[in-house]
């Protein structure tokens, strides 16, 4: 059985990252909470390192399924069958991981990670801007830019789900579109309000 985390909690762990980008990921991980606390998005969206148990049960399901999506069904099943909710999960690793390499060649466009429902492999773990970019998805934000063209879409200029988010690219706080305010923000009300009612959403 696997430990069910409160949500809304980030499960995070690194998957074989050199001892430097490692540390980068998990500043970038820990930091992260402050920001979406902070108002006007002011979600008490939680962090935490995945216990032994989730990792061993996601990377035998990353290693066996064929494709990302594929796994996180298997993974979502799992989870399901034992009536528990889906935490959000964030893997960092390098591009050439095994599993990177097997999300990049199914999306080619994912040059630095990849989401997937409440699932998401990071692969350029050195930018921060990038690992909240893909960890914010598991949260429910959307990408803010045309696919064809790169350019930003919302009325945010320094939106962070903008296309190749970085430092030199996003402005002061919040740094994200009303839009994507509002997903984390009712994203992280519901699971406050499963927690309550300690029901299992699944969602
Ligand atoms: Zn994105
Ligand atoms: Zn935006």
């Amino acid at each position: 059985m696997l430990p069910e985390p409160p949500a809304a909690t980030v499960l995070y762990a690194s998957l074989d990252l050199p001892e430097e980008e490692a540390s980068q990921f998990d500043a970038a991980m820990r930091e992260l909470p402050d920001w979406l606390r902070r108002e006007p998005i002011g979600a008490p969206v939680s962090v935490a390192p995945m216990p032994t148990a989730w990792l061993d049960a996601v990377s035998d399901i990353l290693a066996q399924a064929p494709d990302i999506p594929e796994a996180v069904a298997d993974l979502t099943g799992l989870v399901m069958e034992e009536g528990r909710r889906i935490p959000c999960m964030v893997l960092g690793c390098t591009p050439d991981h095994e599993f990177a390499r097997k999300a990049r060649h199914q999306f080619p466009d994912g040059l630095w990670g990849v989401a997937c429902d409440r699932f998401t492999l990071c692969y350029f773990c050195e930018n921060p801007y990038s690992v909240w970019h893909e960890t914010l998805h598991t949260l429910g934000a959307e990408d803010c830019y045309d696919l064809e063209t790169k350019r930003t879409t919302c009325e945010c200029a320094g939106c962070l789900m903008q296309y190749a988010a970085a430092e030199d690219t996003i402005g002061d706080w919040p740094w994200l579109c009303r839009a994507n305010q509002e997903r984390i923000r009712s994203y992280a009300k519901k699971c406050a309000a499963a927690n309550k009612k300690g029901e299992a959403p699944g969602g």
